[in-house]
């Protein structure tokens, strides 16, 4: 084969090779006028080669934000230098379908596009080439992610049993309201400890489940007599801690009474039958400016020890 002949076959190879990519590439020259337009930008506009060729990509896609784009253009014309535009500054620059949308996420391919100058022989530029890659599945990897994310994050707040909030939270709550409290006063704010009494019974009678549906129909009970910006929280096993902003002793002490008569007179219905507990509860309101988070709670459990020891299905406030 003579020279002409490899160099016709390396190009028709190269030729096809653009062809079939599965990467967007667009040809246009100085008056934004396609040139070349390859397989894939076919597949995924729906306009051919022949009818995309010599027209203006403006007239091609209409929707395309025209003023900001001849910018870019202009810029990689007269600086020669590469544009890169990520799908995260803009998720596309064509709006094309996406066929990866089982999980409805993205109903349009996310596009990471390269506007590169393309260098004539004696060095001039004329002509431009948009090279445009489909980056759905890092998009909605990414987004499916940072979704994952949210949600582990709010579990970890959460005790997964009661969907109460958990130590942790409750203690951060304890935290900000403390320090509040000792930095610009305000106040008062009281904290309750709960504990359900004599609850190993209930195991022991009707097994660990309905323990657990006990302690899922207390939380709830807790929850529904406490009031917006209250923070009701799980403290492990079947203690209860209920930080109670903004409420004096009294204030909390009515809570408490509350939550204790209606626990008293009523049967909780489980999975066995019926089961009536009570709980006792301890409350101390914070007063004392060197007292510590540690401290509040030490009263607080301090409250509800004496709770039980006088008999357990009371409130006791410390002193
Ligand atoms: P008291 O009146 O003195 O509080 O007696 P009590 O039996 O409630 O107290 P104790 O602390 O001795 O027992 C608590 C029991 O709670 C022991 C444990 O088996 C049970 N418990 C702790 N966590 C869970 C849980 O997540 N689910 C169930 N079902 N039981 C739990
Ligand atoms: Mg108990
Ligand atoms: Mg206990």
């Amino acid at each position: 084969m003579s020279q002409q002949q490899d160099d016709l076959t390396a190009l028709h190879w190269l030729f096809d090779m653009l062809q079939h990519i599965d990467v967007g590439l667009v040809v246009i020259n100085k008056r934004y006028e396609i040139e070349l337009w390859n397989g894939f930008m076919e597949n995924h506009s729906g306009v051919s080669s022949t009818a995309a060729r010599n027209k203006s990509l403006f007239s091609v896609f209409p929707d395309l934000n025209e003023e900001w784009l001849k910018q870019k253009f202009d810029n990689v014309l007269a600086l020669r230098t590469p544009i890169y535009i990520s799908w995260e500054q803009r998720p596309y620059l064509f709006p094309f379908k996406s066929y990866r949308s089982i999980t409805g996420i993205a109903d349009k391919m996310f596009q990471n596009v390269v506007i590169r100058p393309i260098k004539n022989a004696n060095g001039t530029v004329t002509h431009l080439c948009v090279v445009v890659y489909d980056v759905t599945d890092v998009a909605t990897n990414k987004a499916a992610l940072s979704a994952a994310n949210r949600k582990l994050d709010q579990l970890s707040k959460i005790d997964g049993l009661t969907e109460l909030s958990n130590r942790a939270t409750l203690d951060r709550a304890l935290d900000v309201v403390y320090d509040a409290y000792k930095l610009h006063g305000g106040g008062p704010h009281s904290l309750v400890m709960a504990d359900i009494d004599h609850f190993k019974k209930v195991n022991d009678s009707y097994g660990h489940q309905v323990g657990d549906e006990v302690l899922q129909q207390f939380a709830k009970i807790l929850s529904s007599a406490s009031r917006r910006g209250d923070f009701v929280g799980r403290f492990g096993g079947e203690e209860f801690g209920i930080l109670l902003p903004n409420t004096d002793k009294n204030g909390a002490q009515v809570y408490c009474e509350k939550v204790r008569t209606q626990l008293e007179g009523m049967k909780i219905a489980t999975s066995q039958g019926d089961i009536s507990i009570t709980v006792s509860l301890g409350v101390c309101e914070l007063n004392d400016k060197a007292m510590g988070v540690k401290g509040w709670l030490a009263a607080a459990d301090k409250a509800l020890y004496a709770a039980k020891q006088q008999g357990r299905n009371r409130t006791v406030v410390a002193d």
